[in-house]
């Protein structure tokens, strides 16, 4: 079921490619034994007949009257991947944006919170950027990190996704280095977060009637809502990525923020709590809305509801000319 979260004047769009990839606790945290009493070894965090953790793989629409970002990519369609689950995808990805109504050349802006396998193929095909006017924005460190040896030696792992997934971009003059608190649009934001990789970034979206904070790969399931202290196998810088979960859990459960770890079971957006046992992590079932999301009727819905006085079509007459 397709869902979106209600920011107001802003919207972001849920785009999902695998709500259910199952991976076995030690391969993600190294000698993880889940404790099974407690809640995120439960549906939908854990698959108890499997025994494996359950991630969702997703990118973010962020749509507003002024513009429309892209946060993050998946994995893509027709990839030569190492991961069988990644491994020469349909095109889902593609086929739910086109469900939304928009199409690639309306994309202003692709942001990349860090450049992992799953967080940027989508954006391109056959070599090819597949958003024409779009700037696609990722820190500077991070990309000189994965063309460096230390990031190259971490590709052989997955398939050299930079080869077909990020150079294109740069190529065709579409790459553009950003700070790790750049404005990347009206209502977005960078926020600093390396540690999982050398140029992670969180990214905040501010609505009329809400903000949320697209926490990329800072957190990747809800045992480190648990324990903060546990990185990834794959976090490049271990110590920083766990000293970054925890500051980050502190600041949304002082204040009741709500954040969107990519990888988090649907809805994936939410707010921590302090409990007895560690933190809490509750589903903020307020700002979400099931069903197919479709720009140009949304837009329709601002004007109606009074969340924005004039045509917003207008606006869209001016995308047109960039780029
Ligand atoms: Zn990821």
């Amino acid at each position: 079921m397709a869902h979106w979260f209600d920011l107001g004047d802003v919207a972001v769009v849920s785009l999902i490619e695998d709500d259910r990839l199952l991976i076995e606790p030690g391969e993600f945290f190294p000698g993880l034994e889940p404790d099974l009493a407690d809640w995120y070894a439960r549906e939908p965090w854990f698959d108890r007949a499997a025994e494996k953790l359950v991630f969702v793989i997703q990118s973010f629409l962020v749509c507003s009257a002024d513009e429309v970002l892209v946060v993050d990519a998946c994995v893509g369609a027709g990839k030569d991947r190492q991961r069988p689950e990644f491994d020469q995808l349909p095109d889902r990805w593609r086929q739910q944006f086109l469900a939304t109504g928009l199409r690639e050349a309306d994309v202003d802006a692709v942001v990349f919170t860090h450049l992992h396998t799953d967080h940027v193929g989508a954006a391109t095909a056959q070599r090819e950027p597949v958003f024409p006017h779009a700037p696609h924005f990722v820190v500077e460190q991070e990309f000189r990190y994965w063309s460096s040896e230390a990031g190259g030696a971490a590709m052989r792992r997955t398939g050299d996704y930079l080869a077909d997934s990020v150079l294109p971009i740069e190529q065709a003059g579409q790459l553009r280095f950003v700070a790790p608190d750049a404005v990347v649009g009206r209502h977005a934001e960078l926020v600093p977060a390396a540690g999982h990789t050398p140029g992670n970034v969180c990214v905040r979206v501010r609505g009329s009637a809400g903000t949320v904070l697209l926490a990329g790969d800072t957190m990747h399931h809800g045992v480190q809502i648990r324990h903060p202290e546990l990185s990834t196998r794959y976090c490049v810088e271990p110590g920083a990525a766990a000293r970054v979960r925890g500051a980050l859990l502190d600041e949304v459960a002082g204040s009741g923020a709500v954040f969107v770890p990519t990888h988090f079971p649907v809805p994936s957006a939410g707010r921590v709590r302090r409990g007895q046992a560690g933190y809490d992590f509750e589903f903020a079932a307020d700002l979400v809305r099931t069903g197919q999301f479709r720009y140009r009727e949304w837009l329709g819905s601002l004007v109606t509801l009074g969340r924005r006085g004039s045509a917003p079509v207008a606006a869209r007459s001016q995308w047109a000319d960039r780029g």
